[in-house]
């Protein structure tokens, strides 16, 4: 039993979960027969579940978002110190812990000034969305609407996000979808659509051939993943993101960058396009903001976007928009202090060295597994694509890929999968360790999939 839990018994809390949880993503029938996973406790990269089991997480969290880890008392006791003073008011006022959380943020964002603070990574996209369709309304008699986004992107959960969804596999079956979404290529070099030298320019070029089909004069918004995440792991191939901004610049087309995944520190900056010198016109944040300990994600602009909604004379021109819980102050009280914690604990540099680590140690894998056909990352935001033959770069089965997760699993360590069904890109393995990760917790991590590669592989 864990060191930690206060409670032993954990079998009412299962029981009660089998009958009353729908968890997500996840298929009904083998509930049926097996226990539901109940999460109990965390401490630092570890987990305990309600049967007990220890287990090192590779993923913060399954899902790209405990950034500084596990058990951390000083962000429960901000976030007790600031709701028992003022836990909420509507986001028309400001609060203490939101202002300071801002200017914070922005500190670190040269070149951003104007936070609007919402709860999860969809609503930031779809308030960003819905600005630059206001912009449009305002500024360019409503010809501006169109917002381009990219195969393999993904921007959240509701229907105008998956609008912009460039994975079908999770599309299917929700459609009909909001018009005004142009998807243009993706610039996975390792499945590469074009065979040239400068690969990194011609995929950005790909972005300008749309922009000309569709009509630049149509067109408010590109909207892109920095780093893709859960469509590949796809970090842009060398000269990529200055000819994005350089194209985006000629049509008049605001960048919205998705560091929903890249941001606040997960890559080594506090944000994934720090790597490339490049200024987004719009940012949007959630998970790592504050590593899950509230629910807090942002919309982020520049000054030039907000003074696009300062007109006196018309009472229209504000930005008509509201969320509630974006006025409750647990969450910039959390990563006010999440942002502390990453300065403080030199967790930049940390995840900078340890994923250099991370990387040699799959590209050691690699050497010994031939099954593994790439490794590509960026800080401590990893894959390693898996594939039937190198030669043909035929993916493998996407059971395979399970089989090498419940592997891992099984020896104590939480790995994940980019998003199932698609061949090509559901075969990649997806590693996202919090930033706090120590040497020897990387090592772990990939002796496990050492010993599960061999399993499963032979
Ligand atoms: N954008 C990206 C890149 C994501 O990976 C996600 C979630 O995984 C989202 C947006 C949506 O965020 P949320 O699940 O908080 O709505």
């Amino acid at each position: 039993m864990n060191q930690f839990a206060s409670v032993n018994d954990f079998s009412g809390v299962i029981s009660a979960d089998r009958a009353h949880v729908w968890h997500h993503l996840t298929q009904h029938k083998p509930l049926e027969t097996t226990d539901p996973r109940v999460m109990v406790e965390g401490r630092g990269m570890r987990l305990w579940d309600a049967s007990g089991r220890e287990h090192l997480d590779a993923v913060s969290g399954g899902v790209w978002t405990v950034n500084v880890g596990y058990g951390r008392d000083s962000i429960g006791e901000a976030i007790r110190d600031q709701v028992t003073r003022l836990n909420f008011f509507a986001g028309s006022a400001g609060s203490v812990p939101g202002a300071l959380f801002a200017q914070k943020l922005i500190e670190r964002m040269p070149g951003m000034s104007r936070v609007y603070s919402v709860n999860s990574g969809s609503e930031a996209n779809e308030k960003a969305f819905k600005l630059v369709r206001q912009i449009a309304h305002k500024h360019h008699g409503g010809k501006k609407h169109k917002i381009l986004f990219r195969e393999r992107d993904y921007h959240g959960s509701t229907i105008a996000t998956m609008s912009a969804g460039g994975q079908p596999e999770r599309n299917a079956q929700y459609g009909p979808y909001t018009p005004g979404f142009v998807q243009v290529p993706h610039c996975l070099e390792y499945r590469a659509q074009w065979d040239v030298e400068n690969y990194g320019e011609r995929a950005a070029d790909a972005i300008e051939d749309v922009i000309l089909r569709e009509g630049p004069d149509t067109i408010g918004a590109l909207c892109l993943e920095t780093v893709t995440a859960g469509g590949g792991v796809i970090t842009p191939p060398k000269g990529y993101w200055e000819r994005v901004q350089e194209i985006c610049r000629r049509y008049d087309i605001l960048l919205h960058l998705d560091e929903v995944v890249c941001g606040v520190g997960r890559t080594g900056e506090w944000f994934g396009y720090q790597h490339y010198g490049i200024q987004p016109d719009l940012v949007t944040m959630a998970k790592g903001v504050a590593s899950g300990y509230a629910a807090i994600a942002c919309l982020v602009t520049t000054e030039k976007v907000f003074d696009m909604f300062k007109d006196d004379s018309d009472p229209m021109s504000l930005f008509r928009d509201i969320s509630t819980y974006g006025g409750c102050t647990a969450g910039p009280a959390a990563a006010l202090e999440n942002m502390r914690i990453i300065e403080d604990e030199g967790l930049l540099e940390n995840t900078k060295a340890m994923g250099a680590r991370l990387m040699q140690n799959l590209g050691a894998l690699q050497e010994r597994h031939a099954v593994i056909g790439d490794v590509r990352g960026l800080g401590l935001f990893c894959g390693a694509e898996l594939v039937a033959d190198r030669e043909s770069r035929a993916p493998v089965d996407e059971k395979m890929v399970q089989a090498v997760i419940a592997d891992c699993m099984a020896q104590g360590v939480i790995i994940g999968a980019t998003a199932r069904a698609i061949p090509g890109f559901n075969n990649t393995l997806c590693l996202a360790p919090a930033l706090i990760a120590t040497a020897d917790d990387i090592d772990s991590i990939t002796e496990a999939m050492d010993g599960a590669l061999s399993r499963v592989f032979g």
